[in-house]
């Protein structure tokens, strides 16, 4: 079974930025990174977020703050970032904590500078096929996975398990624009073994540890793995039962060291690409 390995398109990503960052003049583009509270997913995110950046030779900058703020007080905060003529574009961790309404920042947020696909605007583009805007970067490095490793979803049946507007509903429609024939599943899906297993590319997005063991897979489909958990021993894994796979998938994408590397490399690109459109 072929490891698809996240460093191996982080790289690939990695050049393709130092490409489009030679056209930026001034200094390296900056991202802004909103964070309310201290919750460990999105510190490391952050922190995850934040390395890449470096890496690649961006400038980034947290704006925390504390996870009791009011509603009005982080729009006021949040509305002084997005008109920042210094920040190319902004990360907001979510979920927001209760008291501050979601829907609002969503639709505050500068789409130019939405490089998580957040606003209406962008979420509308990607429905659309149209590739102007900013998708989800989880959705996007699904695809960079498999353009990275020369794995062409055209005419293939996909199927996806889980359909959060994050990651499996935006997916849906970046595949379909791959021409393939694409299923969703949920939690409501009848035969969630049979029509995972009738796929030839099979992406698990549901956040729930090893639930997809070889049961679920076809023979020699490609498994694409976002689910990030923590297991029974406290350690990181996917959705995928990923040591169950060997004799059915022909390739998959480990936990860690998958998916997750590649959605900040296309965060990265998204940045340059949104300071390239602000010149
Ligand atoms: P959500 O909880 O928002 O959505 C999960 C989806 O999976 C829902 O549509 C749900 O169905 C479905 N689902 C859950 N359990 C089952 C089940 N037993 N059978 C079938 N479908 C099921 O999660 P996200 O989309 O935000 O995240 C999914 C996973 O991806 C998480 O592990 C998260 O940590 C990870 N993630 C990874 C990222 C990365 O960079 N690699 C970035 C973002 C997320 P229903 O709609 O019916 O409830």
């Amino acid at each position: 079974m072929q490891v698809l390995k996240g460093a191996e398109v982080s790289a690939k990503i990695k050049e393709e930025v130092q490409g489009l960052l030679a056209s930026v003049e001034g200094p390296a583009p900056k991202l802004a990174i909103v964070r309310v509270g201290e919750r460990p997913d999105d510190m490391s995110y952050e922190r995850g977020a934040i390395k890449k950046m470096e890496n690649f030779g961006l400038r980034v900058q947290s704006y925390v703050f504390p996870g009791d703020i009011g509603d009005a007080e982080f729009k006021e905060h949040f509305a002084a970032i997005n008109r920042d003529s210094d920040v190319a574009g902004i990360l907001l961790l979510r979920p927001l904590p209760g008291q501050i309404c979601e829907s609002d920042i969503e639709k505050m947020i500068d789409p130019a500078k939405d490089l998580d696909g957040i606003s209406p605007a962008n979420i509308a583009k990607v429905f659309a096929g149209d590739e102007s805007g900013f998708a989800p970067c989880t959705a996007e490095a699904v695809m960079e996975v498999l353009r990275a490793f020369d794995i062409s979803p055209k005419g293939k049946r996909v199927t996806i398990v889980g359909r959060s507007m994050v990651v499996g509903r935006p997916l849906s429609m970046l595949m379909l624009k791959a021409n393939a024939t694409v299923t969703i599943c949920h939690t409501k899906t009848a035969d969630l073994e049979g029509t995972c297993r009738n796929a030839e590319i099979l992406v698990a997005a549901a956040g729930r540890a090893k639930m997809l063991d070889k049961r679920f897979v076809g023979q020699d489909a490609v498994v694409i793995d976002v689910g990030i958990n923590v297991d029974e021993n406290g350690k990181l894994c996917g959705d995928v039962d990923y040591a169950s796979l060997d004799g059915t998938a022909s390739a998959a994408t480990p936990v860690p060291g998958g998916v997750g590397a590649v959605t900040t490399a296309v965060l990265a690109k998204h940045l340059v690409r949104a300071a390239l459109a602000g010149k």
